[in-house]
């Protein structure tokens, strides 16, 4: 895979606050990039880094294995922050005066109106928009030219359940496309239902990094029921299959050897002669492991 995105060491204060502090993390290709941190963990000063708005203190970044230039950044989609739309404008007019500044052809609005289903409201006054349209449109704005890279800064803040459904399901499509895309986010099943890769990130520095479904299935406990729980306490232990096993009643909850599964433990029930009579593998959310790390 092509790296695309490349951050060395990066750190940037506002006085005596660190708001980035010796972040270092790498996107390739197609990589959906979640960075998730609560309020003040620095998502959006990274982001403005990267994407030209401010300068880091120390520590760089490359798009493309390059320093960044003109050139590279026009092939980046950033939406950082909301921009100034004219209110009294129509959605189409406001494209119109977006790509004239951006340097887009002006036959992509149709299809940017249409990927972010505003194409029906396109003679509406901006003004006339809902939050989540408005938002919509942000995002319009940003496709524009069709970029290979999307950085988007919390693109679903403030909007009602509705409104965070379609911004998924836009950028879920982007995705689909094989766009590479670096998004930051406060909320953790955003993270989990758009992202390939997240860094986790609090007070600038980075608590843990992978991928979405590995950072998710890292310790996945087993649970399994059976009379003879205790025997079957003592023979995995005695294997070396598990972490851990605690006993609960009838249940056993195992934490396993990283590459072992649910079915190693019933194949080894078996083997044992221990009939099981439940077994599941209980899903640790990414939300516990957040809370935990953020605590
Ligand atoms: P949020 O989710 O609230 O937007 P964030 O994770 O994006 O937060 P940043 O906006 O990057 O975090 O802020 C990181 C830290 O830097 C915070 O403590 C913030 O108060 C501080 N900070 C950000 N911008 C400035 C600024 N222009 N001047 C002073 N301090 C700033």
């Amino acid at each position: 895979m092509e790296k695309v995105l490349e951050i060395s060491n990066l750190s940037k204060s506002y006085g005596l606050i660190t708001a980035v502090n010796n972040l270092s993390l790498e996107v390739a290709t197609g990589d959906v990039f979640g960075i998730l941190g609560p309020n003040g963990s620095g998502k959006t000063t990274t982001l403005s880094v990267i994407s030209g708005i401010i300068a880091a203190d120390t520590g760089s970044y490359k798009w493309f294995g390059s320093e960044p230039n003109a050139s590279l950044r026009k092939n980046i989609g950033s939406l950082i922050e909301v921009p100034n739309f004219y209110p009294y404008l129509s959605l189409y007019k406001n494209l119109v005066i977006a790509a004239r500044i951006k340097d887009k052809p002006l036959g992509d609005i149709e299809r940017v109106l249409k990927l972010v289903n505003l194409w029906e409201r396109k003679a509406s006054r901006f003004d006339t928009l809902s939050l989540g349209m408005k938002q919509r449109l942000a995002l319009g704005n940003v496709l524009l030219g069709d970029p290979s890279i999307l950085v988007l800064d919390e693109p679903a803040n403030g909007l009602d359940p509705e409104g965070i459904a379609e911004v998924r399901e836009i950028i879920l499509r982007e995705r689909e496309n094989k766009k590479t895309i670096i998004m930051a986010s406060h909320i953790l099943d955003e993270v989990e239902k758009v992202c390939s890769h997240v860094v986790i990130l609090k007070n600038g520095q980075s608590l843990a990094m992978g991928r979405v479904h590995e950072l998710l299935s890292a310790d996945d406990p087993v649970i399994v029921s059976c009379r003879e729980a205790e025997k079957l306490k003592e023979e995995i232990v005695r294997s070396g299959l598990s972490e851990s096993v605690e006993k609960d009643g009838d249940e056993l909850v195992i934490v396993l050897k990283k590459g072992k599964g649910a079915r190693d433990i019933n194949e080894f029930a078996f083997s044992k002669g221990i009939v099981l009579v439940h077994l599941e593998t209980r899903k640790q959310s990414l939300e516990s492991q957040f809370l935990e790390l953020v605590k």
